[in-house]
């Protein structure tokens, strides 16, 4: 950016440390974030009209000079205005104030003294009328240009008068919007009609002779959009160049364990997952680092592709690392990964932060020694003192739940190990490509066969008395097992039932005599681990839980999912847990509970997903519905935040950007390697 564009706010006339102040606290901290300030509207202004303009086509606001008239001052204590007529031209015009402030202010107007006041014109009633007009007085008329402007209208800052906030908007374009740089070269701009960044700025701001500026200012923002989208697809491309033009990345292409994993598998893998473990192996073998995001909707079965990638990289002599959100998660797929790795040597280790220091330095000491081939944890994985022999392949499971800083720590303990990051919840592809642009994507869209959808229901409060009854005699009774989820653990303010007093409830109540767990967040990382261990061997009936159990659990035998005050969660929450259940060959329930007092559009929400059970059509919906923060956690979603753009209205300038980047950079458009294209087996 060239220098010039750096010059403070407080350089410019009439912005103090106050001013700046100000602004900085709505987001404007510089030039360019002033310059892109876009108006609400425009509005028509004459400067020094003749009556006849007056008369004819009247202007929204006004400029001009007239010669008071007459004046009628408001009685003591009373609510009258004070009015003033003035002559300009020819033609009379009202300024009026409705709180005028002190006497000495309306004794001033004294026929023929002449005064400049500008305002919004107000013709839908006898006299033109300006209402609270600012004024100044001079000495005479002045010529009577009649110009015509269309004024851009801001929105209104805190403490900044709208006048002050004009003239240094005006200011900051003066003095450096010549200075502008594009980023998108112009045989891209041309081809799409679009101008430079200058010209935007000048099309929002100095509005000369425009009746449609709509479409002005439309057109403006679209190329200003795009400077953003291009600038971040440009740099997460060049990233991947980068990446790709690194070799470094231990080739793993033993493959004897995996084929034997695969064979000894109780079931048979899918299409899907053949054909995403192919590209895998072949992405493994290479010396490039494999940068790849696997995205599979609920119990589309990621980790058993993970774990025999994870054989692959350990049998080629390296180390891998598996990151899972949280400890439930991690201790599962350490039964897992035991099950499938043990019987072939594979040493498999869990590294959580609830492990005693005596555990966690043994751990430790086999990481670093190169003993623990597959090493399996949380967030206590990025710890500095965690160092690995020869860190080949780093998964990361709920990817969403986790920042792009956090990835890259992991990845920095080896020398460009490979990374499969993997997601359940289907993330919509504009948001992939703004995000994860430096990913290359990998869809799972198939499910295990012999798995029927989750059948969805809607209920109010009032079908509590029988689905809990239900629960009780049917669904336990027949040895299954079922999760009733809450949104709060406490009551609070908001009024959505809460698990502790729900499951007390529950449990002297409907499912009195049934074994009832309790899963939630504040409980120690042993209490809940124990919770969901004895709920997977089927000690428990019921597990009523927060959304602790959202991402990743798998417990084949149960069956029923309820949600309590179901409108509490977003759509793609919800499917998250639907997607708990269904994950054998019973068939498996989802009963949303609402409460009574719904709005209309929250409803619609709740019939929508009651309705559909396609993760990504439900994903697209959530991100017009709540923006990107669902999908991306919270701190991704900052990744996200453009500055000017809206990821959900500018999808497809968005996908425009992406393309052009492309040609620009490869020459071609690369298409997204979401279905592989290598063969069905492991290579
Ligand atoms: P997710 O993709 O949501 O992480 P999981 O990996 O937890 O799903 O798999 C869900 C369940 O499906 C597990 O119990 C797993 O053993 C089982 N599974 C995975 N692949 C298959 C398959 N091809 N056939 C049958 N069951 C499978
Ligand atoms: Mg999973």
């Amino acid at each position: 950016m060239a220098p010039e564009i750096d010059i403070a706010l407080t350089a410019l006339h009439g912005v103090g440390a106050k001013t700046a102040q100000r602004l900085e606290a709505r987001g404007i901290t510089d030039m360019l974030g002033l310059l892109t300030l876009f108006p609400l509207r425009y509005q028509r202004t004459i400067f020094h009209p003749s009556g006849e303009q007056l008369r004819g086509d009247p202007p929204e606001h006004l400029v001009a000079r007239g010669e008071v008239t007459s004046v009628r001052t408001p009685r003591r204590g009373t609510r009258q205005p004070l009015e003033v007529v003035v002559t300009c031209d020819s033609e009379r015009v009202v300024l009026v104030w409705f709180h005028i402030p002190g006497g000495r202010f309306a004794d001033a107007f004294r026929r023929g003294r002449w005064v400049e006041f500008a305002g919004a014109l107000d013709t839908t009633r006898g006299l033109p009328r300006v209402v609270q007009p600012r004024t100044r007085w001079v000495d005479a008329p002045v010529e009577m240009t009649g110009e015509v402007r269309f004024e851009p209208v801001y929105p209104s800052v805190d403490g900044v008068p709208g006048k002050r906030l004009r003239a240094a908007i005006v200011e900051a374009f003066e003095r450096v919007a010549d200075s502008v740089v594009d980023v998108v070269p112009p045989d891209v701009t041309a081809s799409l009609d679009l101008g430079t960044v200058r010209d935007a700025l000048a099309a929002l701001h100095v509005i000369e002779e425009q009746p449609s500026w709509e479409t002005a200012w439309t057109r403006a923002r679209e190329r200003i959009v795009y400077e953003e989208f291009y600038t971040l697809q440009r740099a997460l491309a060049l990233e991947h160049v980068r990446a790709r033009a690194r070799s470094a990345a231990p080739r793993c292409d033993r493959r004897q364990v995996a084929r034997a994993i695969v064979r000894g598998l109780p079931f048979a893998l899918t299409d899907d997952q053949s054909r995403v473990l192919a590209s895998l192996a072949e992405d493994l073998g290479r010396t490039v680092p494999m940068r790849r995001l696997l995205q599979g909707d609920v119990g589309s079965g990621k980790t058993v592709v993970a774990l025999v990638a994870a054989a692959i990289a350990i049998e080629s002599g390296t180390q891998v690392a598996l990151l899972a959100p949280t400890e439930v998660l991690a201790s599962q797929h350490l039964n897992s990964a035991r099950a499938l790795l043990a019987p072939h040597d594979i040493r498999v280790d869990l590294l959580v932060g609830s492990l005693n220091a005596a555990t966690r330095n043994e751990v430790l000491a086999r990481i670093a020694g190169g003993d623990a081939g597959l090493v399996i944890g949380t967030h206590a994985l990025f710890s500095s003192d965690v160092e690995f022999d020869n860190l080949g392949l780093v998964v990361v499971d709920e990817q969403h739940k986790f920042g792009v800083e956090q990835r890259d720590t992991l990845l920095a303990k080896g020398v460009d190990p490979h990374l499969l990051a993997m997601t359940a919840t289907p993330i919509p592809r504009s948001l992939a490509h703004a995000v994860f642009g430096d990913l290359e994507l990998t869809v799972i869209r198939e499910r295990p066969p012999g798995r029927e959808p989750v059948r969805t229901y809607l209920r109010d409060r009032s079908s509590r008395p029988a689905l809990y009854d239900w629960v009780a005699r049917t669904v336990v009774g027949s040895g299954q097992q079922a999760f009733i989820v809450f949104p709060a653990i406490y009551d609070d303010a908001r009024g959505f039932r809460a698990l502790i007093d729900g499951a007390e409830e529950l449990a002297n109540g409907w499912l009195r005599g049934r074994r009832l767990g309790v899963l939630h967040g504040q409980m120690r990382p042993d209490e809940k681990l124990d919770a969901m261990a004895r709920f997977a061997a089927g000690d428990l009936d019921v597990l009523c839980a927060t959304t602790v159990v959202e991402v990743g659990v798998d417990v084949p035998n149960a069956t029923v999912m309820v949600i309590e005050s179901a409108e509490a969660f977003g759509l793609s929450q919800l499917h998250q847990l639907r997607g708990r259940v269904g994950r054998g060959t019973a068939l498996s329930r989802c009963v949303l509970v609402r409460g009574d007092e719904l709005s209309e559009a929250a409803l619609q929400r709740l019939r929508v997903f009651e309705a559909t059970d396609d993760g990504f059509e439900l994903a697209e919906l959530d991100l017009q519905l709540r923006g990107p923060g669902e999908f991306l956690g919270v701190r991704q979603a900052g990744a996200a935040e453009f500055r000017f753009a809206d990821l959900v209205r500018d999808a497809a300038l968005l996908a425009q950007a992406r393309r052009d980047v492309r040609r620009q950079l490869f020459g071609d458009v690369a298409v997204d390697t979401d279905q592989p294209v290598s063969s069905p087996s492991i290579p």
